[in-house]
């Protein structure tokens, strides 16, 4: 299928494939909107069934960096590299190598970074090929792993929702529900309850529940996690998960979480809005990686990072304002602030 013809296509600027037998590597590189900088955005390795789902996965999620990085005022556009295959028996440093090369051909119009499926090691491969590569450097604070930021990110947002919606400045006493105790679940809980918050969990993986237990959290069963009395529900585990089905289950009046492409279709946002919950759109409040990832981009100092990813809660808080006074969803007013700077001719004013 070529790119232009995928549901997913969205006026990208550039998509390249390869499919190099000898290395074993089947990639494709989508770089979605460089008006803004070069476009960074990480390299997934998953074992897609087919190539247009490749292809719809890498176009959707290169968008996402684009509207991402807009909306952080990161100086950055939005690419995103997927690699066909398992991760757990496809690896090789042939096909990182080779991976190396195909970024390298792009001439750092796409950057690539960490991504699911892939780790640092692969990454220090890829960059023995390119140096467009970002998160190799073993003396950042967190070794290259973005999660602590993205998790400082939501925890950000959190309290801002909660002092927009609740008009409480702490977080003490607030209950938030956490669905997946990964990576940045894990971190966020562990700052939650620092804060004074109660944490509830849920995960299929019982060594990472165990752990959010032992931070204090909690646990409940997967199909409980959205109907417990709770403040906030925090979706850190798969995108889509609010839906038809969920929605009307909600029992939070706030959603603010990590968890990529949160909405399963967009009339998702006004169903929300609709039963009067507040939605911290996934782009905005999920940025804290990215912006880690600029910052070793730039060489920035930490303390600077630290205060970008602060200011994601006072963005929400823009957001949630326009959005009552408008009537758009916070979503639909995050995807026109975006635009308007990284499509100046949208003629929509950014007071955000
Ligand atoms: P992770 O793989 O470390 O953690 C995900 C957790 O969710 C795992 O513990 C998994 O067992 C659990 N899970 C899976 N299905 C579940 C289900 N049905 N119910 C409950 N738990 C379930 O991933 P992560 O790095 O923590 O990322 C979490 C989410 O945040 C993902 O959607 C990711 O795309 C998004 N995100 C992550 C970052 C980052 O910096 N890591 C940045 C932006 C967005």
């Amino acid at each position: 299928m070529k790119a232009s013809e995928s549901p997913s296509f969205d006026h990208h600027e550039h998509v390249a494939k390869i499919d190099d037998p000898v290395s074993g590597l089947r990639a494709i590189i989508a770089v979605h909107n460089t008006k803004l900088g070069p476009a960074v955005g990480g390299c997934r390795m998953y074992p897609y069934a087919t190539d247009a789902q490749a292809l719809e996965d890498v176009l959707r999620l290169s968008r996402g960096m684009t509207y991402k990085s807009a909306l952080a005022g990161l100086p950055m556009g939005g690419g995103k590299a997927v690699i066909i295959g398992d991760p757990a028996k496809d690896k090789s440093t042939a096909l990182f190598h080779k991976m190396g090369e195909f970024i390298d051909s792009l001439n750092g119009v796409y950057v690539t970074a960490e991504d699911s499926g892939t780790c640092v090691d692969d990454l220090r491969l890829i960059a023995e090929q390119t140096n467009h590569v970002l998160g190799v450097n073993a003396e950042q604070e967190f070794g290259g792993d973005p999660s602590p930021l993205t998790a400082y990110g939501i925890f950000c947002g959190i309290r801002s929702a909660v002092n927009y919606k609740l008009h409480q400045d702490s977080l003490t006493g607030v209950t938030v529900a956490v669905q997946g105790a990964g990576a940045v679940g894990r971190y966020l809980i562990k700052l939650l309850i620092e804060a004074g918050a109660d944490c509830v969990v849920c995960d299929i993986n019982p060594q990472n529940l165990a752990k959010a237990e032992a931070l204090g959290a909690k646990v409940v069963s997967v199909d409980e996690i959205m109907r417990v009395p709770a403040d906030v529900f925090a979706p850190c585990a798969m995108g889509a998960i609010l839906n038809d089905d969920t929605i009307p289950q909600l029992v939070a009046t706030i959603v603010a979480g990590g968890a990529n492409n949160q909405l399963a279709r967009a009339e998702h946002g006004a169903q929300l809005q609709a039963r009067g919950i507040l939605y911290a759109p996934d782009f905005v409040i999920n940025a804290g990686g990215i912006i880690e990832i600029y910052r070793q981009y730039k060489d920035l100092p930490m303390a600077e990072c630290r205060s970008r990813i602060e200011g994601i809660g006072d963005t929400l808080h823009k957001i949630f304002e326009r959005s009552d006074a408008d009537g758009l969803t916070t979503a639909e007013v995050a995807e026109q602030i975006a635009e308007q700077r990284f499509k100046p001719s949208s003629g929509v004013s950014d007071a955000a």
